[in-house]
Protein backbone atom coordinates (compact mmCIF):
# COMPACT_ATOMS: atom_id res chain seq x y z
CA UNK A 1 0.00 0.00 0.00
CA UNK A 2 1.30 3.26 -0.86
CA UNK A 3 1.74 5.46 2.23
CA UNK A 4 2.55 8.54 0.97
CA UNK A 5 0.31 11.64 1.31
CA UNK A 6 0.31 14.26 -1.68
CA UNK A 7 -0.17 16.92 0.91
CA UNK A 8 2.92 16.06 2.96
CA UNK A 9 4.65 16.12 -0.06
CA UNK A 10 3.43 19.99 -1.26
CA UNK A 11 4.48 20.91 2.09
CA UNK A 12 8.26 19.85 2.31
CA UNK A 13 8.37 20.84 -1.13
CA UNK A 14 7.20 23.92 -0.27
CA UNK A 15 9.38 24.59 2.65
CA UNK A 16 12.14 23.83 0.49
CA UNK A 17 11.66 26.63 -1.86
CA UNK A 18 10.99 28.81 0.97
CA UNK A 19 13.97 28.15 2.30
CA UNK A 20 16.09 28.07 -1.10
CA UNK A 21 14.88 31.29 -1.72
CA UNK A 22 15.86 32.88 1.61
CA UNK A 23 19.26 31.49 1.57
CA UNK A 24 20.22 30.44 -2.17
CA UNK A 25 22.52 27.23 -2.86
CA UNK A 26 24.36 26.47 0.29
CA UNK A 27 27.10 24.16 -1.91
CA UNK A 28 27.46 21.81 0.78
CA UNK A 29 29.95 19.58 1.14
CA UNK A 30 33.57 22.02 1.12
CA UNK A 31 36.50 19.49 0.76
CA UNK A 32 38.93 18.73 -1.86
CA UNK A 33 38.10 15.17 -2.67
CA UNK A 34 35.69 12.41 -1.57
CA UNK A 35 38.00 10.98 0.96
CA UNK A 36 37.97 14.20 2.37
CA UNK A 37 34.86 14.35 3.16
CA UNK A 38 34.18 11.10 4.84
CA UNK A 39 37.53 12.19 6.60
CA UNK A 40 35.18 15.67 7.95
CA UNK A 41 32.13 13.40 8.63
CA UNK A 42 34.00 11.15 11.41
CA UNK A 43 35.66 14.40 12.35
CA UNK A 44 32.86 16.55 12.62
CA UNK A 45 31.13 14.97 16.01
CA UNK A 46 30.63 17.19 18.73
CA UNK A 47 32.68 20.01 16.96
CA UNK A 48 32.84 22.89 15.24
CA UNK A 49 33.18 23.22 11.47
CA UNK A 50 36.42 25.33 12.17
CA UNK A 51 37.95 22.88 14.61
CA UNK A 52 37.97 20.08 11.80
CA UNK A 53 39.13 22.13 9.04
CA UNK A 54 42.40 22.63 11.18
CA UNK A 55 42.37 18.86 12.01
CA UNK A 56 42.18 18.28 7.68
CA UNK A 57 45.06 20.66 6.85
CA UNK A 58 47.22 19.26 9.63
CA UNK A 59 46.57 16.08 7.98
CA UNK A 60 46.99 17.14 4.58
CA UNK A 61 50.48 18.51 5.84
CA UNK A 62 51.39 15.51 6.96
CA UNK A 63 50.13 13.38 4.12
CA UNK A 64 47.76 11.70 5.58
CA UNK A 65 44.23 12.43 3.59
CA UNK A 66 44.53 8.66 2.15
CA UNK A 67 43.20 5.47 3.37
CA UNK A 68 46.86 4.17 3.26
CA UNK A 69 47.88 6.83 4.66
CA UNK A 70 45.80 6.60 7.99
CA UNK A 71 46.04 2.90 8.44
CA UNK A 72 49.91 3.18 7.84
CA UNK A 73 50.12 6.13 10.63
CA UNK A 74 51.01 5.47 14.17
CA UNK A 75 47.79 6.17 16.39
CA UNK A 76 49.25 8.41 18.17
CA UNK A 77 50.97 10.87 15.94
CA UNK A 78 47.27 10.71 14.09
CA UNK A 79 45.69 11.65 16.98
CA UNK A 80 47.80 14.16 17.44
CA UNK A 81 47.19 16.04 13.63
CA UNK A 82 43.16 15.95 14.13
CA UNK A 83 43.70 17.33 17.86
CA UNK A 84 41.84 20.24 17.31
CA UNK A 85 38.68 18.06 16.06
CA UNK A 86 38.24 16.68 19.71
CA UNK A 87 37.92 13.42 21.29
CA UNK A 88 41.24 12.83 19.50
CA UNK A 89 41.91 9.64 20.52
CA UNK A 90 38.74 8.30 19.80
CA UNK A 91 38.56 10.02 16.04
CA UNK A 92 41.63 8.59 15.44
CA UNK A 93 40.68 5.04 16.00
CA UNK A 94 37.38 5.88 14.16
CA UNK A 95 39.09 7.03 11.05
CA UNK A 96 41.70 3.89 11.37
CA UNK A 97 38.53 1.55 11.75
CA UNK A 98 36.76 3.13 8.53
CA UNK A 99 40.29 2.88 6.31
CA UNK A 100 40.78 -0.65 7.38
CA UNK A 101 37.38 -1.31 6.42
CA UNK A 102 37.53 0.31 3.45
CA UNK A 103 41.23 -1.20 2.54
CA UNK A 104 39.86 -4.85 3.62
CA UNK A 105 36.59 -4.71 1.89
CA UNK A 106 37.13 -2.37 -1.71
CA UNK A 107 40.88 -2.43 -1.73
CA UNK A 108 41.04 1.15 -0.72
CA UNK A 109 38.74 2.52 -3.89
CA UNK A 110 36.18 4.52 -3.45
CA UNK A 111 34.82 4.37 -6.50
CA UNK A 112 34.24 0.37 -6.04
CA UNK A 113 32.72 1.23 -2.58
CA UNK A 114 30.12 4.07 -4.07
CA UNK A 115 29.21 1.38 -6.55
CA UNK A 116 27.62 -1.39 -3.96
CA UNK A 117 24.31 -1.40 -3.43
CA UNK A 118 22.83 1.29 -1.50
CA UNK A 119 20.99 -0.45 1.43
CA UNK A 120 23.98 -3.02 1.44
CA UNK A 121 26.53 -0.67 1.52
CA UNK A 122 24.80 1.48 3.96
CA UNK A 123 24.59 -1.82 6.52
CA UNK A 124 28.22 -2.13 6.18
CA UNK A 125 28.87 1.70 7.20
CA UNK A 126 26.84 1.05 10.24
CA UNK A 127 28.81 -1.95 10.87
CA UNK A 128 32.14 -0.45 10.62
CA UNK A 129 33.03 0.72 14.85
CA UNK A 130 32.03 4.56 15.41
CA UNK A 131 29.99 5.73 12.30
CA UNK A 132 26.38 5.90 13.40
CA UNK A 133 23.39 6.49 10.80
CA UNK A 134 24.01 9.96 10.41
CA UNK A 135 27.54 10.05 9.80
CA UNK A 136 26.97 7.06 7.19
CA UNK A 137 24.42 8.76 5.27
CA UNK A 138 26.46 11.93 5.08
CA UNK A 139 28.99 9.78 3.65
CA UNK A 140 26.75 8.05 1.43
CA UNK A 141 25.03 11.23 0.53
CA UNK A 142 28.12 13.88 0.21
CA UNK A 143 30.60 11.71 -1.04
CA UNK A 144 28.92 8.83 -2.78
CA UNK A 145 26.44 11.52 -4.07
CA UNK A 146 24.02 8.69 -3.44
CA UNK A 147 20.00 9.27 -3.49
CA UNK A 148 19.78 9.37 1.28
CA UNK A 149 18.55 12.06 3.55
CA UNK A 150 20.91 13.13 6.07
CA UNK A 151 18.46 13.69 9.60
CA UNK A 152 20.38 15.82 12.46
CA UNK A 153 19.37 17.59 15.26
CA UNK A 154 18.17 20.68 13.19
CA UNK A 155 16.10 19.33 10.94
CA UNK A 156 14.48 17.44 13.82
CA UNK A 157 13.73 20.44 15.74
CA UNK A 158 12.40 22.19 12.70
CA UNK A 159 10.34 18.80 11.92
CA UNK A 160 8.51 19.17 15.12
CA UNK A 161 7.99 22.78 16.15
CA UNK A 162 5.94 22.51 12.51
CA UNK A 163 3.83 19.31 13.70
CA UNK A 164 5.53 16.84 11.40
CA UNK A 165 6.95 14.51 13.61
CA UNK A 166 6.74 14.09 17.92
CA UNK A 167 10.14 14.05 20.06
CA UNK A 168 10.43 10.42 20.08
CA UNK A 169 10.15 9.71 16.24
CA UNK A 170 12.93 7.99 15.77
CA UNK A 171 15.56 8.63 13.10
CA UNK A 172 14.81 5.89 10.40
CA UNK A 173 11.31 7.50 10.93
CA UNK A 174 12.33 11.11 9.84
CA UNK A 175 14.54 9.60 7.27
CA UNK A 176 11.46 7.84 5.77
CA UNK A 177 9.16 11.27 6.00
CA UNK A 178 11.40 12.88 3.45
CA UNK A 179 12.19 10.23 1.52
CA UNK A 180 8.68 8.48 1.19
CA UNK A 181 7.58 12.19 0.16
CA UNK A 182 10.22 13.67 -1.92
CA UNK A 183 11.86 12.49 -5.12
CA UNK A 184 14.61 10.01 -4.82
CA UNK A 185 17.39 12.92 -5.98
CA UNK A 186 20.90 13.37 -4.69
CA UNK A 187 20.88 17.07 -5.58
CA UNK A 188 18.01 17.81 -3.83
CA UNK A 189 18.27 16.04 -0.60
CA UNK A 190 21.90 17.61 -0.53
CA UNK A 191 20.55 20.96 -0.45
CA UNK A 192 17.82 20.14 1.76
CA UNK A 193 19.29 19.00 4.25
CA UNK A 194 22.04 22.25 3.96
CA UNK A 195 19.05 24.29 3.36
CA UNK A 196 17.47 23.06 7.12
CA UNK A 197 20.68 23.47 8.36
CA UNK A 198 20.83 27.02 7.83
CA UNK A 199 17.30 28.04 9.14
CA UNK A 200 18.33 26.27 12.34
CA UNK A 201 21.08 28.18 12.40
CA UNK A 202 19.72 31.41 11.88
CA UNK A 203 16.60 31.09 13.63
CA UNK A 204 15.37 28.03 14.72
CA UNK A 205 17.56 28.10 17.60
CA UNK A 206 17.06 26.74 21.21
CA UNK A 207 14.95 30.17 21.27
CA UNK A 208 13.17 30.11 17.77
CA UNK A 209 13.16 33.39 16.53
CA UNK A 210 9.90 32.74 14.36
CA UNK A 211 8.95 36.08 13.60
CA UNK A 212 11.13 36.51 11.02
CA UNK A 213 11.82 33.24 10.26
CA UNK A 214 10.89 31.81 6.14
CA UNK A 215 9.41 29.23 7.31
CA UNK A 216 6.34 31.21 10.04
CA UNK A 217 3.97 30.61 7.32
CA UNK A 218 3.99 26.80 7.74
CA UNK A 219 3.72 27.09 11.54
CA UNK A 220 0.11 24.70 12.52
CA UNK A 221 -2.58 27.65 13.85
CA UNK A 222 -2.37 28.21 17.32
CA UNK A 223 1.61 26.98 17.26
CA UNK A 224 3.60 29.10 19.22
CA UNK A 225 7.45 27.15 19.57
CA UNK A 226 9.27 28.00 22.41
CA UNK A 227 12.71 27.85 23.59
CA UNK A 228 13.69 23.95 24.10
CA UNK A 229 15.42 22.92 27.65
CA UNK A 230 18.93 22.51 27.37
CA UNK A 231 20.31 20.23 26.07
CA UNK A 232 17.68 18.16 24.78
CA UNK A 233 18.99 17.59 21.32
CA UNK A 234 23.14 17.70 23.14
CA UNK A 235 23.15 14.28 22.85
CA UNK A 236 22.66 13.79 19.36
CA UNK A 237 23.99 17.33 18.14
CA UNK A 238 26.65 16.61 15.52
CA UNK A 239 27.18 19.62 13.63
CA UNK A 240 28.46 19.64 9.67
CA UNK A 241 29.79 22.22 7.43
CA UNK A 242 28.80 25.71 7.47
CA UNK A 243 26.58 25.06 10.38
CA UNK A 244 29.16 26.90 12.74
S1 LIG B 1 12.13 29.49 13.84
FE1 LIG B 1 9.92 29.12 14.02
S2 LIG B 1 9.12 29.36 11.94
FE2 LIG B 1 11.34 29.09 11.77
S3 LIG B 1 11.65 26.93 11.46
FE3 LIG B 1 11.79 27.30 13.65
S4 LIG B 1 9.75 26.94 14.44
FE4 LIG B 1 9.59 27.22 12.23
Amino acid sequence: MDMRQPSTTRRLMSLYRHLFRRFGPQRWWPAHTRFEVIVGAILTQNTAWANVTRAITAMRAGRLLTARGIDAAPHGRLARLIRSSGYYNMKAERLKQFTRFLLGRYGGSLQRMFRTELPKLRDELLAVSGIGEETADSILLYAGNRPIFVVDAYSRRVLERHGLISERTTYGKIQRLFMDHLPADATLYNEYHALLVAVGKEYCRRTPRCETCPLQYDLPKGITPSAEPTGRYSRQRRRSPRQR
